[in-house]
């Protein structure tokens, strides 16, 4: 290991407290330094290659250094870095709402931009909220969430989340909220199998709905994937239906897209596949094609509108990031949608599905993978201590992170939840590459679990 590595290493275990880690395994261990990045590979300090198996945390899309990306950044960086949104704007935050527009589900009319995921959300939540109190409804103040859902870190968003070892230490800090069964059919909560139970979980969301519309402002679901809660795949239909029961009792739509936008699930958003218009959608981190914070929440005139008024009835969404628009992000965000349209992405990406389903059958036949989904590119292989029973592994063994870690040393970079190992690679990834990282997790699942019979 060079000088240079050991003192990257040395600097970050000094100073640097990592998201979502137990501190005291990874002070254990050597940091792993990602320094360089090609296509959909990433290079650590020593020259080591790796499969993005995760892109980078579920953001990047079409690789990395994507030349329509790197030149609107380099573009966008000799005029202006930064002005800010708040009753100014800047041409890449106006291009690129028009660009949004374009692209999301009919109805949508117009986007609020922040930084993160977890800040777009709080900003559909208190804007449900606000819209509500502006209709002369202000009795309607709850939202309804699913269980195993997830939206990010901040208060607001945990407490519309619904995975109780990342939330229940909060809950004396959250508000109340309705909780509707996961849409996970194989751990189905109401012991139903699809499609002869149909689909009952919306069903019982539905009822919550009636039993407490006049209380509630809305349900906020991520479509068709739980990500966070595992790489849940919906039932074909759920999506819809939900819209249905939210019409029916007159409570608004919020759809998370910040995992399954921009192409994850094989269409541009993943209410294509159900052609359904949310009153507002969440958007973050593929937007800018994985290279900047910046997210969105998208809404309807219908939304919009109630907020207009005069100066001193103050009906002002009165919510703003400083950061909002920011110029280099949103022309970031620009250069991923033309990287769309010049590659023809989402048409390529449709073969890309096909192969990947079709290799992922063979991950049936392992002996401890439990269940394997997928939403177009969003992968989970559930592993299981007894096929049979369906029992999970104890936690203690961290049979997700021993498959990481064998995958690793074959030069695929994974993050597991739990039990569930993840692929969700750039869709831009090549066909060749798309086969390894899949030959290289069942190898590293097959090895793992083999190991641990012994
Ligand atoms: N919503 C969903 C569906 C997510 O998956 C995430 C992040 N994993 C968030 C919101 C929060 O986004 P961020 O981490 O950018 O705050």
């Amino acid at each position: 290991m060079s000088e240079r590595t050991k003192k990257i290493g040395q600097y970050d275990k000094d100073f640097i407290w990592h998201p979502f880690t137990q501190m005291k395994d990874y002070e254990e261990k050597e940091p792993l330094v990602i320094e360089d990045s090609d296509g959909a590979y990433l290079i650590d300090s020593e020259g080591n290659r790796y499969i993005d198996g995760v892109s980078s945390l579920w953001v990047n899309v079409h690789g990395h250094k994507v030349p329509e990306i790197d030149s609107a950044i380099t573009e966008q960086l000799k005029t202006l870095g930064h002005s800010t949104l708040l009753g100014v704007t800047n041409p890449p935050a106006a291009e690129l709402a028009k660009e949004i527009i374009d692209l999301c589900p009919k109805g949508m009319k117009k986007v609020f931009y922040s930084g993160d995921g977890a800040s777009a959300v709080e900003v559909a939540l208190k804007m449900a909220f606000q819209y509500w109190q502006h209709k002369g409804k202000p009795e309607k103040t709850k939202f309804v969430y699913l269980d195993n859902g997830y939206h990010g870190d901040t208060l607001g968003a945990v407490s519309v989340g619904g995975i109780d070892i990342f939330h229940s230490t909060f809950k004396p800090l959250l508000f109340e909220s309705f909780k509707a069964p996961s849409y996970y059919c194989y751990r189905c909560p109401l012991n139903k199998t699809y499609p002869s139970c149909n689909l009952a979980c919306a069903d019982e969301l539905g009822n919550i709905l009636q039993e407490n519309s006049s209380e509630i402002a809305a349900v906020i679901m991520e479509p068709y994937v739980q990500a966070a809660g595992g790489m849940i795949v919906s039932p074909e239909g759920y999506l819809k239906k939900v819209r249905e029961y939210c019409d029916k009792n007159d409570v608004l739509l919020i759809v998370d897209e910040v995992a399954t936008g921009m192409g994850r699930t094989g269409k541009m958003f993943a209410c294509d596949h159900e052609d359904v218009t949310p009153d507002m959608l969440v958007l973050g981190k593929g937007l800018t094609g994985g290279y900047l914070p910046l997210s969105a929440t998208i809404t309807t005139q219908k939304i919009y509108d109630e907020f207009l008024g005069n100066y001193d009835e103050y009906k002002t969404f009165f919510h703003g990031h400083s950061y909002a628009g920011n110029p280099i992000a949103c022309a970031a965000a620009r250069g991923n949608i033309k990287a769309f349209e010049n590659n023809d992405t989402l048409k390529k990406l449709e073969e890309k599905i096909e192969l990947l389903e079709d290799e992922l059958k063979e991950f049936n036949s392992l002996k401890h993978v439990g269940n394997v989904r997928n939403k177009g590119f969003m992968v989970g292989i559930e592993l299981v201590a007894d096929k049979e029973s369906r029992d999970g592994y104890a936690p203690e063994l961290k049979m997700g992170w021993q498959v990481a870690d064998r995958a690793l040393e074959d030069g695929v970079l994974l993050r597991p939840l739990g039990n569930v190992v993840v692929l969700m690679p750039p869709i831009g990834i090549p066909t060749s590459d798309l086969k390894k990282l899949i030959q290289v997790t069942y190898q590293s699942i097959k090895d793992v679990t083999d190991k641990n019979e012994l």
